[in-house]
């Protein structure tokens, strides 16, 4: 079988099996060690946060301190979907959930990884959880396994259009809780939360607006300068006539590496505390980003013939850099991920395949 057809094959073949970040992965993950014959495989198996059975996968052949290649198992849910499972091509485009964000990508990763010579260093990191918490390439980047490769560089296939990104945000995920007494509000003997709850909020309008327009928290190397500060309002769906019990609010604030965001975490925090309002975070690794003249930029930049730049979104780069320096370069384009319309160009991904094969020849065993 040629490239384009295994590479076609394999993408479908994964798009049609359930790999959601709510299910387990593990029917994905052994379809995929089907297809890596001749490779030493680690299995990093783990819970997730509700006790569901995840896999991510370690693969490698030949000498250590290579290049990896690296892609996501799971998807979003299947929100307006009605056959997310069903892959079909039409006028060369695969269409399902997942086509490009990410299995198939992922399939250009292990066609290209295979058909290799056995004395090229060829490293798979085959994470899962990455549109969730991430777990599986933290559960990754702290394994055996992949410690004892001494991979030299990491590439994270997510769809770039195989332009190089040298660099992305992470984020750090907040939620404050208020809480109340549930009664029927007309009786005066119910508290609602979201009294105490609205003079939080009034101060996190504030630190929106600080990172907007304050040019101490912008990053020329990003469109758009500013930080994301998106904030969401849950009362768990309490009627009107019932004085609410928990209010809760989620912050994603997506952080520059190059800027000192000290203030604003302790703002943040301050807020809380003043407010009385319980306050957790979730923190991603600190943004991956590398610099300009990074030789594993620079190989990027020499291979695509194209510039190097950065993107607004987050990867498993975050995790994954603790490993070895991360560059994020894919087949096909994010603009339909996320949506039910979700699909990728065949010859999209096939382009991938000989890019990916000169990248990890080109990085001799260390
Ligand atoms: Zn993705």
């Amino acid at each position: 079988m040629n490239d384009a057809d295994a590479v076609l094959r394999l993408a479908a073949d994964l798009v049609a099996i359930d790999s959601r970040s709510s299910v387990s992965n593990l029917p994905l993950a052994e379809r995929i060690e089907a297809e890596l014959t001749g490779f030493d495989i680690a299995r990093v198996d783990y819970a997730d946060a509700n006790g569901v059975a995840k896999r991510a996968l370690v693969a490698h052949r030949g000498p250590k301190g290579g290049l990896a290649l690296s892609g996501h198992m799971d998807t979003v849910p299947d929100t307006g979907w009605t056959d997310p499972w069903s892959p079909r091509v039409v006028d060369g485009v695969l269409h399902g959930l997942g086509s490009v964000d990410m299995k198939g990508p992922v399939a250009a990763c292990i066609v290209a990884a295979r058909g290799l010579p056995e004395s090229v260093p060829a490293t798979l990191l085959i994470t899962t959880d990455e549109e969730t918490s991430k777990q599986g390439a933290r559960a990754i980047a702290a394994s055996d396994a992949a410690r004892a490769l001494g991979l030299r560089g990491i590439v994270v296939a997510e769809p770039t259009g195989l332009l190089p990104v040298r660099g992305h945000r992470s984020h750090i995920e907040y939620t404050a809780v208020a809480t109340g007494v549930q009664a029927h509000s007309s009786t005066g003997q119910g508290t609602n939360a979201n009294w105490a709850l609205i003079p939080f909020l009034a101060e996190m309008k504030a630190v929106f607006e600080r990172l907007r327009h304050d040019p101490a928290y912008h990053d020329a190397g990003y469109d758009p300068p500013f930080s994301d500060f998106n904030l969401v309002i849950d009362n768990h769906g309490t009627a009107v006539n019932v004085t609410v019990a928990k209010a809760t609010v989620r912050i994603k604030f997506r952080r520059s590496r190059n800027v000192d965001y000290a203030p604003i975490e302790a703002a943040v925090k301050d807020a809380a505390a003043r407010t009385g309002v319980t306050l957790t975070e979730k923190r991603e690794g600190t943004p991956p980003e590398l610099p300009a003249d990074h030789p594993l930029v620079a190989l990027a930049v020499r291979e695509t013939g194209q510039a190097a730049r950065t993107a607004p979104y987050g990867t498993d780069a975050s995790e994954l850099q603790d490993l070895a320096p991360c560059i994020v370069m894919g087949p096909g384009t994010i603009a339909t991920a996320h949506t039910p319309h979700e699909c990728v160009a065949v010859a999209d991904l096939v382009a991938a395949v000989p890019l990916f094969r000169r990248m990890l020849a080109a990085t001799p065993a260390g």
